[in-house]
């Protein structure tokens, strides 16, 4: 099976803290894969470098094939991304702010509403898909994410605790997402968390991430 992810020797360090240290690490395409680890423990840093954001300050990494080091770019037009933090636009309705987002993204205008619209209906909001999403709650807000996350149609995905702040019936809906995600579209999924009963349920693989190092 390819590779979507090759990491060898990867270390970023924030001062003299080192963040993710000497991490050796292969993700099969089409494989969910757990990234666990306590707080603080370097996957957001992991995600970063990973996404070419990031620079490491030593050894290398490919995702997709391409070199984090270098070509970000066509790794992020591949890749979406789901960060702790949903960093939507507050004063926008949700339609609006798939509507922005896909144009950013480079989504054909053809297309955009239909997949945009499509999403809404996937995650559950299209009925409230025209009201601000300043009103939104905490796990309507993390299921707009996502929906901005999968717009482009990314054959990898990293989410960075996509249930963490949602009630159990939402986080189901968000797993099970990504169960389809991976076995229907067959798309490679890179989940940070430190829920260990979603990791089991989810993941085929899982990497156990400590003070910056791959137990
Ligand atoms: P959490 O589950 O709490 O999100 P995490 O596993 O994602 O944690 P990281 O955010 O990657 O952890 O942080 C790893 C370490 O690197 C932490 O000690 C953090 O303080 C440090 N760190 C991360 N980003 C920076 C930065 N920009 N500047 C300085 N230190 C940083």
């Amino acid at each position: 099976m390819a590779q979507a992810i090759v990491t060898e020797g990867l270390t970023r360090r924030f001062g003299d803290h080192i963040a993710v240290n000497q991490l050796d690490l292969t993700v099969e395409q089409g494989q969910v894969f757990g990234f666990l680890g306590p707080n603080g423990a370097g996957k957001t840093t992991m995600v970063r470098l990973l996404n070419g954001v990031l620079n490491a300050n030593a050894g290398r990494a490919t995702v997709l094939g391409f070199d984090v080091a270098t070509q970000g770019t066509e790794i992020r037009k591949r890749t979406g991304v789901l960060t702790e933090t949903p960093n939507l636009y507050e004063a926008l309705t949700a339609r609006e702010n798939l509507l922005l987002f896909g144009d950013l993204y480079g989504v054909p205008e053809s297309e955009l509403p239909k997949r945009a619209d499509s999403l809404l209906e996937e995650l559950g909001l299209i009925e409230r898909a025209n009201e601000r999403v300043g009103g939104y709650s905490k796990g309507m807000k993390q299921r707009l994410a996502i929906a901005r996350a999968l717009l482009h149609q990314p054959t990898l995905l990293f989410l960075d605790e996509p249930t963490s702040g949602l009630d159990p019936v939402a986080a189901r809906m968000v797993t099970g997402l990504i169960q389809t995600l991976s076995h229907q579209e067959g798309r490679t999924v890179f989940l940070c968390t430190h829920n260990l009963t979603e990791a089991q349920r989810l993941c085929q693989r899982v990497g156990v991430i400590d003070q910056g190092v791959l137990r």
